[in-house]
């Protein structure tokens, strides 16, 4: 287990990178994923995507704050419903901005082994499985960003960064 350095919008361009599909669900992934959720708890993120940490692998660790939840070559089934939120980004610190998303997805992924799971999320879960899911296709929430949260608006929100 590690903590690993996550990478900046505008100082690698491996953010607006796809990340291939991951296959063998070895040794390595599971550190991988380890490494991440250690990276995101340091960070007091609520996910993370395994490019933030350099790694062009479809793999990403959320936890809005009901346990940890490990989704390798997820991929949304479908979603419901529309909310605008503000959102922040381990990638992109000190900033935070207004994203249209669904109110409720759910997802198909596997596990660190390769199992076949599924996962419904509504409200911040929703919001961060879509965030953290536009990673593994190179997309930023500021690509979607309608606008920038304020300090002053800031104040009044709750979320943390993802
Ligand atoms: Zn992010």
């Amino acid at each position: 287990m590690a903590i690993r350095k996550i990478v900046e919008m505008g100082k690698d361009d491996i953010l607006r990178k796809h990340s291939r599909k991951v296959t063998k669900f070895d040794h390595r992934l599971g550190v991988l994923l380890d490494d991440m959720a250690d990276t995101m708890y340091e960070a007091d993120g609520v996910g993370l995507a395994a490019p933030q940490v350099g790694v062009l692998k479809r793999a990403v660790v959320i936890d809005v704050g009901e346990g940890l939840i490990e989704l390798v070559n997820p991929e949304i089934l479908w979603s419901e419903g529309e909310t605008i939120g503000a959102e922040g980004c381990l990638s992109v610190p000190g900033r935070r901005g207004t994203v249209k998303r669904p109110e409720k997805v759910r997802v198909h992924a596997q596990d660190r082994k390769g199992n076949h799971i599924e996962v419904e999320g509504e409200g911040l879960l929703a919001v961060c499985l879509c965030h953290e899911l536009d990673h593994l296709d190179g997309v930023l929430y500021v690509d979607k960003m309608i606008e920038d949260v304020t300090d002053q608006m800031q104040e009044e929100e709750e979320g943390k960064g993802e």
